[in-house]
């Protein structure tokens, strides 16, 4: 689908989130099964390549793991997926029409892909409620004025936002005043504001208590279904709580994947990665 087409889309699809609807986002066509496909992506950094004929496809409203040791390839894939690398070789298609070698990253972004980095950066001097306010109102597809108070329905979704990430008591407290935590959660839960059909999660957990990892952990599981998720992470105590298929990333390509406990008996994943 061409951006032209993919703005009237969007402008059409207003109308249903102010009518407090669930947004799921412009047109993404899973009737398939995957919302993603990379086939065959090829990143060369100076002759070296970062990713080597990676293929991987993730199906609508799963939530999938991805592990590798450092320089696996794992950030560079979020890149290409993101637009912010383009591929020397190979396609990456969310569902089965958009192409995402023609889109923009803003583009990419406002077709339903949401990234999280390892930084949080959340508006310290704005209150939690805020935040999510200020998320909103930065997507386009949801409001055109930005002055205007949010609608009930608006309202609705940021309570619910708030709930699901587990800040529904600090709603008025300063971003900045938060744990480290808590700041991932706001963000995830900003990129929550814009119905991101694909959420890309970059070692989410790095820096955070054992609580607070296994409550991010019940966060990704919930966010599963509603949203595709993809989790890089190197916590395996983390991966293993929430693992249905984990992806082994080595050296630019997919080295082994399906469930936890077969990836992990891998002679080739012990070798590179879970031996060590
Ligand atoms: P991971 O996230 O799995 O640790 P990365 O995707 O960050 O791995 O990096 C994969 C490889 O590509 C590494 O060897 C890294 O040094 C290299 N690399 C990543 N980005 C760049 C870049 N912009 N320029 C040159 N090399 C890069
Ligand atoms: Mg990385």
């Amino acid at each position: 689908m061409s951006a032209a087409a993919m703005r009237t889309v969007d402008s059409g699809s207003s109308g249903i989130a102010q009518a407090g609807m669930r947004l799921a986002g412009p047109n993404v066509d899973t009737t398939h099964g995957p919302i993603l496909y990379l086939d065959g992506i090829t990143v060369a950094f100076d002759g070296f390549k970062a990713l080597n004929d990676l293929s991987l496809t993730i199906d609508d409203g799963e939530l999938r793991c991805i592990i590798g040791p450092n320089g696996a390839g794992k950030t560079t894939m979020m890149d290409v997926i993101t637009g912010k690398t383009r591929p020397d070789a190979g396609t990456a298609f969310f569902g089965q029409t958009i192409d995402l070698s023609q889109l923009t990253e803003a583009e990419i972004a406002h077709a339903g892909i949401g990234r999280k980095f390892q930084k949080p950066t959340v508006f310290e001097r704005h209150s939690v409620f805020e935040n999510l306010e200020l998320a909103m109102k930065a997507d386009k597809r949801v409001r055109a004025t930005i002055d205007a108070r949010p609608s009930r329905a608006e309202l609705d979704r940021i309570v619910e936002v708030l709930v699901l990430i587990h800040l529904a008591a600090e709603g008025d407290r300063l971003a900045g005043s938060l744990s480290h935590g808590q700041k991932q959660w706001l963000e995830i839960g900003m990129l929550l504001m814009q119905e991101p059909r694909l959420l890309l999660l970059d070692e989410p957990v790095a820096g955070m208590t054992d609580e607070e990892t296994m409550r991010t952990a019940e966060l990704c599981m919930s966010l599963a279904g509603q949203h595709s998720v993809v989790v890089v992470e190197h916590d395996m105590d983390f991966i293993a709580r929430i693992a249905r298929t984990v992806t082994v990333l080595h050296e630019g390509s997919v080295l082994a994947e399906g469930p936890m406990d077969v990836v992990q008996a891998d002679p080739r994943v012990i070798e590179v990665y879970l031996g060590r």
